[in-house]
């Protein structure tokens, strides 16, 4: 698979990413190199990737606890303290190994110690293969609100070893499907159609879906990198999704909801919507409904909790002039941005969910 460069980043997959990766740490010349991981990627794919480094720059490891509730300021405290104690300076580079929450903090880090330094990606998860590492978005949740607090700025490297998969759970392999499902709704009919058995889906075919999901993000982010235009059509499904993402991390008796898990909600909202709003067709709303609650389940929402969910909608970043803006699509492949919908229809779009 050749590798992708963009403006300032170069994503490299398989096996061109360490041939890659010893040609950097060797041309910069950086005085020290960090490594943030959680307990997870520490135990299975930091030594996998530590026998493919050659380097002879001194390597520390630094790790903090997995998981979304972690995401937070205070976790970005510790890594700059203990970058501190450890001497890193202008010139050092982090290495951040990990699903999303370890790329999105450990590239908030990056950017914001000594006022920037490099940083590399190598994203263990299905989810930040496809999303999260590539395009530069890096921040922490505040509170219970995601990713309120962050800036846009690209790693020098991305690195896709599909290999750190085979240890991944299978719910966070399906948490990172829904970003692909995503990619092929609003952007391309022909790569939604490779999706329509989904329990077909295996590491082997994973491969090439997940370069093509690159590609489609990367030319999004490309032509609209700060999110004026174009890249608003990745939030589809994320308005509804994340306030329900907020919604169950901040209710002590919901099971935390992943991600993904949320944003295949927040798609079936967002497609019902787009019946009502923007002429989509109703009867492949449908379809996508049960294509999607059949391989992931239904969650239940008390018609009780919508409200409370709405509410938080209000956090969204997508939001200005206080008006909530929404990514519909027309037909597969043809999003509409910055549409505002009326409560009731949102609340009828709960209803179809649960119906
Ligand atoms: P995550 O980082 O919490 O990883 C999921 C779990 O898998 C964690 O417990 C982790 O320790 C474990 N894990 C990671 N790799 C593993 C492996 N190879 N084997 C075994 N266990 C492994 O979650 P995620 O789903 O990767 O990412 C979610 C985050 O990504 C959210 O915070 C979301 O906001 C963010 N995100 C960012 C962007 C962006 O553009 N920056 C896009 C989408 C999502």
């Amino acid at each position: 698979m050749d590798s992708i460069a963009t403006h300032n980043c170069t994503i490299h997959f398989q096996n061109n990413c360490y041939p890659s990766i010893n040609e950097h740490l060797n041309k910069r010349n950086f005085s020290k190199i960090f490594i943030l991981v959680d307990e997870n990627t520490h135990q299975h794919c930091l030594p996998y990737f530590l026998e493919k480094i050659e380097t002879d720059v001194s390597i520390e490891i630094i790790e903090i606890e997995s998981g979304e509730l972690n995401k937070t300021i205070d976790t970005c405290v510790g890594v700059w303290n203990t970058l501190s104690e450890l001497d890193a300076d202008r010139k050092s580079l982090l290495i951040n190994i990990g699903g999303g929450v370890i790329t999105d903090l450990g590239g908030f880090v990056a950017c914001t110690f000594k006022r920037g330094i490099a940083y590399i990606n190598v994203p263990t998860t299905l989810l930040s293969m496809v999303d999260a590492s590539v395009g530069g978005k890096t921040g922490v949740d505040l509170g219970h609100l995601k990713n309120q607090i962050g800036v846009i700025s690209n790693p020098d490297l991305v690195l896709i070893d599909t290999y750190y998969l085979h240890t991944l759970p299978q719910n966070h392999m399906r948490s990172g499907l829904a970003e692909m499902l995503k990619h092929g709704l609003i952007n391309d009919e022909n790569y939604w159609n490779k999706f329509q058995d989904l329990s077909k889906l295996s590491l082997h075919n994973l491969d090439a879906l997940i370069y093509e999901s690159v590609i489609i993000k990367k030319n999004v982010v490309e032509k609209d990198p700060f999110e004026n235009n174009l890249r608003k059509t990745l939030n589809f499904g994320h308005t509804l999704g994340h306030a329900i993402e907020s919604y169950f991390l901040s209710s002590p008796d919901k099971t935390t909801l992943l991600h993904g898990e949320a944003i295949v909600i927040g798609m079936i909202l967002a497609t019902y919507i787009s019946t009502e709003l923007a002429g989509f067709p109703k009867q492949v709303a449908h379809h996508i409904k049960t294509l999607f609650i059949d391989y992931y389940g239904k969650v239940t929402i008390e018609k009780s909790e919508y409200a409370a969910i709405m509410q938080l909608l209000k956090y969204d970043k997508k939001n200005n002039h206080g008006n909530i803006n929404f990514v519909l699509l027309e037909a597969i492949g043809k999003p509409r941005m910055d549409c505002l919908v009326d409560d009731d229809i949102i609340m009828d779009a709960f209803e179809f969910y649960a119906s």
